[in-house]
């Protein structure tokens, strides 16, 4: 999904990648994410097939990759220039994690050239390209200093970008509306009547039932439909068992004082975390 938003224009810059499977892998990583500028540097082997196999549905993005003849005609139009390095350099360059990287970007111009340069497989950037570039960006490791395969990192700091500059790709979770505090106060009060009526409550050992009933409701999330067929099922309950319906003779503003910080349990219980 792709998003009309004027945002910086990001170039996916691998220099000297010698392993074609690595470019195919990189170019479906990009996509997936929603980056689409490809730029090789001397690429050992480009086209190939291993590289459009391993791109599966990218392979127009191997198609559009621009090839370049030196790292300095690469990133000659760029405005802004980040390095991704796994290793940490004698000579500190600035410094960023993906997440504060794709910050940096959102925050520039739109329509501002960038590049994400990644290095050789076997031995990253040189200091002379590190040079050429403005921040270095690595990613968190649980060893120091420790590698990640070329499209690996791709593929992390491509999805580090599209969280933080697009809108969440899925539609509102919710389709129907919330219940209100009051409607799921009743729901507990309901299932509370029936716990108690059924015998499955035991007043003399609540055991923190109705409190973890309701970090369940807490953790559920229902929607209000989801609300209405609980309580539907409740009051088929009640009529099976031939229970009245206390609430249905009750005006709500009887039930909702009792509501907000005073749970339904019909025993008294104490207010220590469970
Ligand atoms: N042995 C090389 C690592 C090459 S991995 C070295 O020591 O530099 C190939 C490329 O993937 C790196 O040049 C870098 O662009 C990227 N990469 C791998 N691991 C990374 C990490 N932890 N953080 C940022 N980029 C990384």
């Amino acid at each position: 999904m792709r998003y009309l938003i004027p945002t910086p224009i990001i170039h996916i810059v691998l220099v000297e990648p010698s392993h074609p499977g690595n470019i195919g892998a990189v170019a479906r990583a990009m996509k997936t994410m929603g980056l689409h500028r490809l730029v090789l540097v001397r690429p050992r082997y480009f086209p190939h097939p291993l590289a459009t196999a391993q791109a599966t549905h990218a392979a127009d993005i191997l198609e559009q990759a621009t090839i370049a003849p030196s790292f300095q005609e690469a990133i000659s139009g760029m405005q802004r220039i980040y390095a991704t390095t796994a290793r940490t350099r004698s000579l500190a360059w600035p410094s960023m994690t993906p997440a504060t990287m794709s910050r940096d970007i959102a925050a520039l111009p739109p329509a501002t050239q960038v590049a994400i340069v990644f290095g050789r497989e076997r031995t990253g950037l040189t200091n002379t390209e590190l040079d050429c570039c403005h921040v270095t960006c690595t990613i968190p490791t649980a060893v120091a200093a420790a590698s990640l395969n070329l499209a690996q990192a791709v593929q992390i700091i491509a999805y580090e970008w599209l969280i933080h500059a697009a809108p969440p790709p899925h539609p509102p979770r919710h389709q129907t509306p919330l219940p209100t505090q009051h409607d799921l106060e009743q729901l507990c009060e309901h299932t509370a009547r029936i716990m108690l009526a059924t015998g499955f409550f035991d007043p003399a050992k609540p055991r923190r039932l109705m409190r973890r009933l309701r970090r369940l409701m807490a953790k559920a999330q229902p929607d209000l439909n989801e609300v209405n067929i609980l309580r539907g099922l409740l009051r088929a309950v009640e009529d099976h068992l031939d229970l009245p319906h206390p609430e249905a003779q009750r005006h709500p503003a009887e039930v909702a004082p009792a509501l907000p910080g005073q749970p339904p349990d019909p025993q008294p219980h104490n207010n220590h975390e469970g």
